[in-house]
This record gives C-alpha cells, sequence and structure tokens, in this order.
C-alpha cells in the first residue's frame, strides 16, 4: 500500500518543515521533501494540519494476560493508536507477572496478532514483582524485553537495588523505577495536603516519593548506573534529578499528563478517577514538572494508562485502585498545557513524545524522514471538543479529564506504512 500525504508541516524534535510531501510505500518514507507530485493509493490533504513521528509510550498497563476485563493488548493497543502512539512500553504487573520468556513472548505475539501498535514489554525486576530475587534479565531480553521495572510494587531493599542497577548496567538496558516507599504511604490515598484534610482522605506526603528517588540517585551515581524514573510528581523530585543531571549522574526521568494539567483539587469531590499513584499535587508541583519538561530535566511525558473497570472505580476512593487512562488524552493535554501555555514549542511534542524515548529504548525511530520508518501520527493543533466516555477507545472509561475541554486531537495514525487510526472512518 502506498500514502501520499500532501502539503502537511511536519515536526521534528530538531525543526519543522512546512508544506511537506510524504510519501509513504511499504512500511518506510521512501519520499520527503515540497512541491512533489505523486500517485497512491490512498492521499491525505495536510492542509492545516501537523504531522508528528509516532509517539512512542514508556510506561504503560496492558492488562494482559490476566486482567483482561479492565483492558487487553488489542483494545489498549487501539486506545494508543487513537492517541497517536505506534509503540507502546506495557509494564509487568500483569498475572501472572512478566517475569518469564514465555509471558514476554505471549505479550509480542499477541500484539503482532492483534496489536494496533508495536508492544514494548517490560519484565519484572524481582520475580513475581515480590523483591526478593532478581529474574533472569539476559533471558528475558533475549526473549524481547526492553527494559525491567517493579511498577507499583518498588523494590524496597538496598541490596536488591543495587544488585539491579548493576545487572542493568552490565546489559546496557534500562530500569525503570516506580519511587515510592511503601511503609511511608500507610494507608495514603491522595497527596497529603490541605485538599486532603478538607475531604477527609488520608493523605501520601510528597517524602514517599522523594526519599526513593534520593536513594536511587544516591546508588545510580555510587554504581555510575543508569536508571530512569518513572512519574515524577513533586517539585522535590524535578530538583533532586535536575540536580543529579547538572552533576553527571546517568539519570533520566518521566511525567505524566495528569502532573502537568491538574491538581489535588480534584479529590475534593472524592472522585476515584483522580486517585492515582503517585497522586495529583498541589500548584507548585504541578508548576515544577512543566518547568522541568521546559528545561529538559525531564525526558519524556509517558501516560501511566492504568486502566480499570467501572465497578471498580465506582468505589468508594479509599477503595477504588490507583491509576488513570491516559493514551487518548496526553496530546490534547500536551497541547492545551503546555504548547498554549508556552511552556513548550511544537518542536518540543516530537521530542517528548517520540525522540527521547526511543532514544532510551535505543529503537529505531522518533523521526520524520526519507527511509525512516512510516511511523506518524498526524494531528490538528487547533480542534477543540469536550471529552467525554463516548469517545473513549480504551475498554475502561476511568479518566478524570471526562467533561474537560480541550484543545489538539489525533486525526490519523499511521504505523508501518497502515492506518491504525483514521477518526473519520473509526
Ligand atoms: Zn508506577
Amino acid at each position: 500500500m502506498s500514502i501520499f500525504i500532501k502539503n502537511i508541516m511536519a515536526v521534528n524534535a530538531d525543526g519543522i518543515q512546512k508544506g511537506a510531501d510524504i510519501l509513504i510505500e511499504g512500511e518506510r518514507i521512501v519520499e520527503m521533501g515540497t512541491g512533489l507530485v505523486r500517485d497512491a493509493d490512498r492521499v491525505i490533504d495536510g492542509t492545516g494540519l501537523v504531522a508528528f513521528p509516532g509517539f512512542l509510550e514508556l510506561h504503560c498497563h496492558l492488562r494482559d494476560p490476566g486482567l483482561v476485563y479492565k483492558e487487553d493488548i488489542m483494545t489498549g493497543t487501539r486506545a494508543a493508536a487513537a492517541g497517536g502512539y505506534t509503540a507502546v512500553c506495557c509494564m509487568p504487573n500483569t498475572k501472572p507477572v512478566t517475569d518469564s520468556a514465555e509471558i514476554v513472548r505471549y505479550i509480542i505475539e499477541k500484539a503482532e496478532k492483534s496489536g494496533y501498535a508495536e508492544v514494548l514489554p517490560v519484565a519484572a525486576i524481582t520475580r513475581g514483582m515480590r523483591g526478593e530475587e532478581l529474574t533472569d534479565f539476559a533471558g528475558l531480553l533475549k526473549a524481547g524485553a526492553v527494559a525491567f521495572s517493579d511498577d507499583g510494587m518498588p523494590v524496597a531493599e538496598d541490596k536488591m537495588i543495587l544488585a539491579a542497577m548493576e545487572r542493568a548496567k552490565e546489559l546496557r538496558v534500562p530500569l525503570m523505577l516506580h519511587e515510592e516507599d511503601l511503609a511511608k504511604r500507610g494507608n495514603g490515598v491522595v497527596h497529603d495536603g490541605e485538599n486532603a484534610r478538607q475531604a477527609g482522605i488520608a493523605g501520601i506526603p510528597r517524602a514517599v516519593e522523594e526519599t526513593m528517588t534520593a536513594r536511587d540517585i544516591f546508588y545510580a551515581e555510587k554504581l555510575e548506573a543508569p536508571i530512569h524514573i518513572c512519574h515524577v510528581s513533586t517539585a522535590g523530585s524535578v530538583e533532586l534529578v535536575r540536580r543529579a543531571k547538572a552533576n553527571g549522574v546517568p539519570v533520566t526521568c518521566e511525567t505524566g499528563p495528569h502532573y502537568f494539567s491538574i491538581t489535588d483539587e480534584k479529590i475534593l469531590d472524592r472522585d476515584p478517577n483522580a486517585k492515582v499513584n503517585p497522586p495529583l499535587r498541589e500548584t507548585g508541583d504541578m508548576l515544577a514538572v512543566r518547568e522541568g519538561i521546559a528545561d529538559g530535566t525531564i525526558d519524556v511525558i509517558a501516560t501511566d494508562h492504568a486502566p480499570h473497570n467501572e465497578e471498580e472505580k465506582a468505589q468508594e476512593i479509599e477503595k477504588a485502585p490507583f491509576g488513570m487512562i491516559g493514551f487518548e488524552t496526553a496530546f490534547p493535554l500536551t497541547v492545551t498545557n503546555l504548547l498554549d501555555t508556552g511552556v513548550i514549542g511544537l518542536t518540543d511534542i516530537a521530542r517528548l513524545l517520540s525522540k527521547r524515548p526511543h532514544e532510551l529504548l535505543k529503537t529505531a525511530g522518533g523521526e520524520l524522514k526519507k527511509n525512516g520508518p512510516a511511523d506518524i501520527a498526524i494531528c490538528d493543533m487547533n480542534e477543540k471538543f469536550v471529552y467525554n466516555k463516548d469517545m473513549i477507545v480504551s475498554k475502561a472509561k476511568n479518566s478524570p479529564f471526562l467533561g474537560m475541554e480541550l484543545k489538539g486531537r489525533v486525526c490519523y495514525t499511521i504505523r508501518k506504512g497502515k492506518f491504525t487510526y483514521d477518526r473519520q472512518a473509526d
């Protein structure tokens, strides 16, 4: 199949090409320039639209195997494609845990058969994510895992995290760390602040995240071992990473759209969809996260897409599980809260959602160019819409952004030269 995209603004991390014409044949971009006239099976008029390199999600939960009543590889990747993603890394807290080559292969094979995006499994650091014994890193890598994480069940023991850092360094594979001291969290549910007290909900202090972030930066520096810090949510964590980078510590990090878009005011009405871990913080934290994105302290925007079914999220906020869906709102939230507020420019969107994630995983892609992969997100930067349940592609509907007006929409997603999302047709 061939696709010809006419007269579009092509945005890469390192520059913008206006009035670009892009010809796709098979799985690759075979021509990219201006003033081209070409025949193709399908022609897209890109006038008024923007093309980004397909987004790469570093951190999501596809719930497959074992928890497919929440989401599965087909529905999850379909939602990802609707958000402009062409590849996603899925976290290992599946059932059973993704700690064996067999499960890694199951995920990859199912994604190849029924997926709308490439799925790159993140395998567990410890067996069963119990924090007691390292998994077989080399075997898991061979099976197709791209990184390691005990996301959701952070590695508490210092000697375990040290062993994991040494192993990951040796194998040159990213170690993605969910920074949380579970003992300090206790029965906390939301950010520990004035709003939690007003709503009468137990709080999670910033220190729960920051002390673990500091510990892992400390060890990463000692071992000269690269680490990637997941979902940074506090001003203090941003500052810890900023200082570490300035000191030459090999640390990278991500944040989620919810941390730069909303605050813990959202929990005042006890909305379980606003319950997420780490929790939504205060305005000062939100602004610090934006600043960290602007100055490059924060490398990547990753959604932490965490689907739950309606029954689970209909419980009281104390009982409902942590997490919110994120694939389909990441791009509009980035446009609404980072681009339109002047925090970042257009090319930064390509950097934060595509180029840097590709660099961290050392995967091909993240750039629109001749002979590059035909992985493209075509977006309308100006379209405004009110986000509602009917437009959600994911199996789950747990979003705190329902009812909000957002700007910026994905129109088409192309992966390996094929449409994985076409808003008009879908
Ligand atoms: Zn996490």
